[in-house]
C-alpha cells in the first residue's frame, strides 16, 4: 500500500537540495493465494523494485507491505527471517544466479539447510529429488553443474531453489526474458501447472505483455514508477483504457493479421525519474493529451468494470477514450 522506493541521485549543485531518483512512487495493490499478478512495462518503471521491495531484497523508503495481513516492510531482519522461507524469488539470469561451483543437488539444498527443513541427509536428498521432479528435471541433474543445462533447464533449476525452502509466494523478475520464444513457452507453461498444484501466488515482473497473456490473471502496467492502469487479464487485453496500455498492446503480435491492432508509436522520451514533469508524467509521449494533463497529475481510479483501474483524465467511469 502506497509502496515508495527513492533513490538518492547526489545533489544538483553544491548547496542545492539532494536529488532522489523516484524509482517507486506510491503503487498500491494486492495479490490473492493461488493467483497471478503481472506487473508490465519499459526498463526504468519501477517494477523490479516493486517486487524487491516486497520481499524487502532492498528497504522501501515508505508504504506498508503486508503478508497474511501482517506487515513486513519494517520488520528486523531476525523477525524477517522465518516469513522469508515464503516468499522467494527467480531472476532473470539463470546464468549469474546459480553458482557454478556449486552443484545443483547444493544448490537447491542450499535453503532447506539455511532454513533447518531436513533432519539428515537422506531426507534432505529426497526433497531435492522430489524438487527435481516438481520442475521437470531427471534426478541424475543433482550430479551436475550449472554450466551442463541449458537456459531453460537453468531456470528450472531457479524455480526449484525457490520452492525448495516452501515458498507460497513467488515474484519471477523477467523470469523468462532471456530465452528462446519456444523454452519462454515451457517455463511459462510450467509456471502455471506448479501454480495450480502447489496453489503459488507469482508475482510475474515482466516488459513484454505478450509472455504474461498466458499465464497472468491480472495486469499492472507501470510507468515512471506508478501504476497507470490495472484489470484483470480479459479485461485488460480487450479494452485497454491507458493511452500508454494501448501503445504497448500494439507492439504484442496477433496471430490473426486482420484482427491486428493499430500500431501506436510513441514518440518523445521518458522524463527523467529525478525531475518528474508537473502533470501527468505520461504527457510528453502521449498522442492523446489534453490541457488539463500538463497541470494535473492523473489518480489511479475505478474505470469501467470491476478492478479496471485506470490513471487517465480521458478515462472515467463512462468516457472511454476513442480509439
Ligand atoms: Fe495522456 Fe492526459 Fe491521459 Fe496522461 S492524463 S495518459 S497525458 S490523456
Ligand atoms: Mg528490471
Amino acid at each position: 500500500t502506497g509502496l515508495r522506493k527513492y533513490f538518492p541521485a547526489g545533489r544538483r549543485s553544491l548547496w542545492g537540495p539532494a536529488c532522489h531518483v523516484h524509482a517507486v512512487d506510491g503503487v498500491s495493490f494486492s495479490l490473492d493465494r493461488g493467483e497471478t499478478l503481472s506487473i508490465v512495462g519499459e526498463s526504468g518503471c519501477g517494477k523490479s523494485t516493486v517486487g524487491r521491495s516486497i520481499l524487502r531484497l532492498t528497504p522501501p523508503t515508505g508504504g506498508e507491505v503486508r503478508l497474511d495481513g501482517e506487515r513486513i516492510d519494517h520488520l528486523s531482519a531476525a523477525r524477517l527471517r522465518p516469513l522469508r522461507r515464503r516468499m522467494q524469488m527467480v531472476f532473470q539470469d539463470p546464468f549469474s544466479s546459480l553458482n557454478p561451483r556449486l552443484t545443483v543437488r547444493d544448490i537447491i539444498a542450499e535453503p532447506i539447510v539455511n532454513f533447518g527443513l531436513a533432519r539428515h541427509r537422506g531426507e534432505l536428498d529426497e526433497r531435492v529429488a522430489r524438487l527435481l521432479d516438481t520442475v521437470r528435471l531427471p534426478r541424475d541433474a543433482a550430479e551436475r553443474r550449472p554450466h551442463e543445462f541449458s537456459g531453460g533447464q537453468r531456470q528450472r533449476i531457479g524455480i526449484a531453489r525457490a520452492l525448495a525452502p516452501g515458498a507460497e509466494l513467488i515474484v519471477c523478475d523477467e523470469a523468462v526474458s532471456a530465452l528462446d520464444v519456444s523454452v519462454k513457452a515451457q517455463i511459462v507453461n510450467l509456471l502455471r501447472d506448479l501454480q495450480d498444484e502447489l496453489g503459488l501466488s507469482l508475482l510475474f515482473i515482466s516488459h513484454d505483455l505478450a509472455v504474461v497473456e498466458h499465464l497472468t490473471h491480472r495486469v499492472a502496467v507501470m510507468y515512471l514508477g506508478r501504476i497507470v492502469e490495472m484489470a484483470s487479464r480479459d479485461t485488460l487485453f480487450a479494452t485497454p483504457r491507458h493511452p500508454y496500455t494501448r501503445a504497448l498492446l500494439s507492439a504484442v503480435p496477433v496471430p490473426d493479421p486482420l484482427a491486428a491492432r493499430r500500431r501506436v508509436v510513441l514518440s518523445g522520451d521518458v522524463p527523467s525519474p529525478i525531475d518528474l514533469p508537473a502533470g501527468c508524467r505520461f504527457r510528453g509521449r502521449c498522442p492523446q493529451a489534453i490541457a488539463r494533463c500538463a497541470t494535473e497529475d492523473p489518480v489511479l481510479r475505478p474505470a469501467g468494470p470491476a478492478g479496471h483501474l485506470v490513471a487517465c483524465h480521458l478515462a472515467g467511469a463512462d468516457d472511454a477514450p476513442a480509439g
